[in-house]
């Protein structure tokens, strides 16, 4: 089913710690039950940056060429032999990931912590700074019209969001902390305010960044600059750390009630000292997110009923010729969100 498409394709791919080079590469062949995407819009993620400026995250060592990017959407152009014909032409949101279904993480519906799985731009696995990329069919979420290429690619981070949102338990009524208003912050808000939370407060020590988290859910904002959050007896339902910032932990640790739950998305201090007393006094929950599993359904439904609005989040976009600059972007306080379209 490959008929009428090229043999090569473009890439930007990371050579070595801050060394990015368009190449070609043969474009993926399919596995009978892959579908090919012609990629149309990449969302640059915070681990994008770090294998680019560190070269490795944690264990995780680029270690040979690889291709970054994971939050990809596009069109299907080839399926493989189990895959119907049909599904030509479909636009696509890509959940980058395959996990091992026989694991007993996968079999329990945690795929995500399948100690096998491949992921997209994790080494050694390619991600979508290409043309072209493959996944199995399933992970290919047809998405309606009123979705765009860039929305179809950033339902990667909303699923993040989700995750995080179904981890704390986040329901109608809930109050909700969010640390951080960086792009995860602002989904994680968005989604709260999806899923029935009254209260979304959200802290950041950027105001510029505070004041923007109001149009996307936030009801009330702190800067820990000049009020810390465990001194103003929130005693919220659910914390979500989307900083990394060791203070933000902990002073959001002392701001969910007794029963509360804390999830760590952020990534920060690989280790940090805990309030022991604290968290046993009050039999919090303490936990954290490792991607997502069975998010997309849910992200596709949140985006084109407009409960979360994922198009405002843009704030730049670059070809594949220019991903560092796109990376470099990234990183400025006032971009949530960068994207590479690698069909320009
Ligand atoms: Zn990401």
């Amino acid at each position: 089913m490959t008929t009428g498409l090229p043999a090569v394709m473009r890439a930007s791919v990371l050579l070595e710690k801050r060394k990015l080079a368009i190449e070609e590469r043969p474009v993926p062949e399919l596995e009978p039950d892959e579908v090919l995407i012609k990629v149309a819009s990449v969302g640059v993620c915070g681990s994008d940056v770090h294998y680019f400026a560190e070269g490795r995250i944690g264990d995780f060592v680029v270690e040979q060429p690889l291709i970054l990017g994971h939050e990809a959407g596009g069109t299907i152009v080839a399926v493989g032999d189990r895959v119907s014909p049909d599904r030509v032409g479909q636009r696509v949101s890509i959940e980058p990931q395959h996990p091992d279904p026989t694991s007993a993480e996968s079999l329990s519906g945690r795929y995500n912590l399948d100690p096998h799985m491949r992921f997209y731009a994790t080494p050694p696995v390619d991600g979508a700074f290409a043309e072209y990329v493959k996944i199995q069919s399933h992970f290919a979420f047809a998405v309606p019209d009123e979705v765009s290429d860039d929305a179809a690619a950033l339902m990667e981070p909303l699923s993040v969001g989700i995750a995080a949102a179904q981890k704390g338990g986040i329901t109608a009524g809930s109050r909700v902390l969010i640390a951080g208003a960086g792009p995860i912050g602002i989904i994680a808000a968005q989604v709260a305010r999806a899923f029935g939370a009254t209260e979304i407060i959200v802290s950041d020590v950027d105001d510029a960044r505070l004041k923007q988290s109001v149009r996307f859910g936030a009801t009330r904002t702190v800067n820990p600059i000049r009020e810390d959050p465990a001194a103003l007896d929130l005693g919220v339902d659910c914390f979500i750390d989307a900083s990394g910032a060791t203070p933000a932990v902990l002073s959001g640790l002392r701001s969910v009630r007794p029963g509360g739950t804390v999830v760590l998305v952020g990534m920060g201090a690989d280790e940090i000292a805990l309030p022991i007393p604290v968290i046993q006094n009050n039999e919090i929950t303490l936990t954290g997110v490792f991607r997502y599993a069975n998010t997309w359904p849910t992200a596709i439904e949140l985006v084109r009923t407009g409960r979360v609005d994922l198009d405002s989040l843009v704030t730049g976009r670059y070809g594949l010729a220019d991903v560092e600059e796109a990376l470099i972007a990234s990183t400025r306080s006032t971009s949530l969100k960068t994207i590479v379209t690698p069909g320009s």
